[in-house]
């Protein structure tokens, strides 16, 4: 301490703000480091022990008069008080994933080896850009872009780059399939120098009406709008139907338009259905269309020796999508976009001359940045190798394979429950179904099942999920958790009643307790 902080250090109520230089995580204060870090997993240890339920039920109102009080510009000097502090306006009300009751998301509880990960690449803070960034470490994202592919069965010639998630790599690969369309247009110089073609407005991607909502996204963003998205019909279990797609690319045809992407979904969001990707890949390939798979949900399954079955005709992708963070268990995010051309990435090459110089590249560096939308970028392939070379790819399958195994059970269970109707036989780990006692009308059943959600999440019993099909409100259990046991589903399933039958006898709805 400097003179004049111990003097102020006298005045009788006073707290220094520690040196800021103090704060510098360093090999001198690799000590303190340790110290503070281990009061840190002790309150996630002590939390973690003590939670009996996967939300308090907490208001956004309630919450937010929290954060009023709060001045960010006065710090309170020590980690202990700033722990204290975020018990109350974080930890006491946060959602735990890793609760059997918390069946709502695609939020998987993760694995051990993936979060001891984020404690070694945290604090060693590479940046996955370039190699002279990371080192090792850009072998070690590589070398398991290289697995997957190999899972996938993409081929010799595949390629690949972590991403943030399913949303940026199906970003990724409706540019790509977007710059692949200008680059063939004669004159036109393609679309990284001249920007969008002359046809751009006649440019669709067809995608199931069960896809996810990022290929909507992602059209805006690419200049094309939502209404270069062209939902192709699904069947009665809600997979893409080949005949339908088959009649949109004539559609296409007759009508002027170029079709430049079709996205199968392997696991869609809200279903788990699994699209026909060998029929889908026949019809890309003869139309000479790119097929992107949208695996962001149903990727685990690669681990699975049982299972992995379900995936055939991935391996005709020209690109896809996965998220560890979904269905191999890991901590958000951790996710990676696959080609099966490597060539096909140089539509994301930019060589800056601080950064990447082209010489660089031709010297054989293995720049990640090449490849990639992001420029500085976590090292999130660390938990996957951790999980890997610790766990190994059969025990990630296991635990996928436990709760599609739950999914069944859950499933016979409601379909002999007389006050239930359910959706459809789960294709993966996702259950649709709603509540539907007797002798109420649409209108009414859809008010009903919206009630019992709310005071689900609003007594913190459980938190399940809800989405609309035919205009209908259903309820949703999406099952990612190896840890949760028929029993816990059952008791939700008792509550829904419990909740659906105080609903009916007071008007005013049993949230609001
Ligand atoms: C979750 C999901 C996405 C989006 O992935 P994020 O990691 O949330 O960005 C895309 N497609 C499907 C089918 C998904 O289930």
């Amino acid at each position: 301490m400097t003179s004049e902080v111990q003097a102020r250090h006298t005045v009788p109520g006073y707290r220094p703000a520690p040196l800021a230089e103090d704060q510098l995580f360093n090999a001198r204060h690799a000590e303190a480091y340790w110290q503070q870090a281990t009061r840190c997993l002790d309150l996630v240890r002590r939390r973690v022990a003590s939670v009996d339920r996967p939300f308090s039920g907490a208001r956004p109102a309630e919450l937010e008069g929290l954060f009023d009080a709060i001045d960010l510009d006065a710090p309170l000097g020590d980690l202990d008080p700033a722990l204290e502090e975020l018990e109350r306006v974080y930890l006491k009300d946060a959602v735990y994933f890793h609760h059997p009751r918390y069946v709502a998301h695609l939020n998987c509880p993760i694995v051990l080896p993936g979060i001891l990960a984020e404690a070694i690449l945290s604090p060693i803070n590479s940046s996955l850009d370039t190699w002279d960034q990371s080192a090792g470490g850009t072998f070690i994202e590589q070398s398991l872009i290289d697995w997957t592919a190999r899972r996938l069965g993409l081929g010799q010639d595949a390629d690949g780059v972590f991403t943030s998630g399913g949303t940026q790599s199906n970003l990724m690969a409706l540019m790509i399939a977007r710059d692949h369309h200008g680059a063939s247009l004669e004159g036109h110089g393609g679309n990284k120098q001249q920007g969008l073609p002359p046809d751009y407005r006649r440019l669709r991607i067809l995608g199931s009406e069960a896809s996810h909502f990022s290929l909507q996204k992602s059209a805006a963003i690419l200049g094309l709008g939502y209404r270069a998205v062209m939902p192709v019909a699904c069947d009665a279990d809600y997979r893409m139907d080949p005949r339908a797609l088959e009649a949109r690319l004539e559609e296409c045809l007759a009508e002027g338009l170029i079709p430049i992407a079709v996205v199968a979904t392997a696991g869609t969001t809200d279903f788990g259905s699994i699209d026909p990707l060998e029929r889908i890949a026949t019809l890309c390939r003869a139309h000479g269309i790119w097929l992107h798979v949208d695996a962001a949900y149903g990727g685990g399954l690669l681990c699975s020796r049982r299972e992995r079955h379900r995936l055939a005709g991935i391996e005709h992708a020209d690109s896809v999508t996965i998220d560890y963070h979904k269905t191999f268990f890991q901590p958000v995010s951790c996710s990676a976009f696959l080609v099966r051309r490597r060539g096909d990435l140089r539509h994301l090459t930019h060589h800056a001359d601080y950064l990447n110089p082209l010489c660089q590249a031709e010297a054989g560096t293995p720049d990640q940045v090449n490849k990639s939308l992001q420029t500085t970028k976590r090292f999130d392939a660390l938990k996957l190798w951790l999980t890997l070379r610790i766990m190994g790819a059969d025990a990630l399958g296991e635990l996928f394979e436990r709760v599609i195994d739950l999914a069944g059970e859950a499933h016979a269970y409601l379909t002999r429950h007389p006050d239930f109707e359910v959706l459809l036989a789960p294709p993966l780990s996702t259950l649709v179904f709603r509540y539907r006692p007797a002798g109420l009308d649409e209108a009414e059943l859809d008010e009903l099942n919206a009630q019992v959600r709310a005071a689900l999440s609003r007594h913190g019993e459980a938190v399940i999920a809800a989405t609309r099909v035919g205009g209908r409100r259903y309820l949703k259990f999406t099952l990612l958790n190896p840890d949760t046991r028929l029993d816990d589903l059952t008791a939700i399933i008792e509550r829904i009643v419990h909740h659906g039958r105080a609903w009916g006898e007071a008007p005013a709805p049993a949230a609001a307790s």
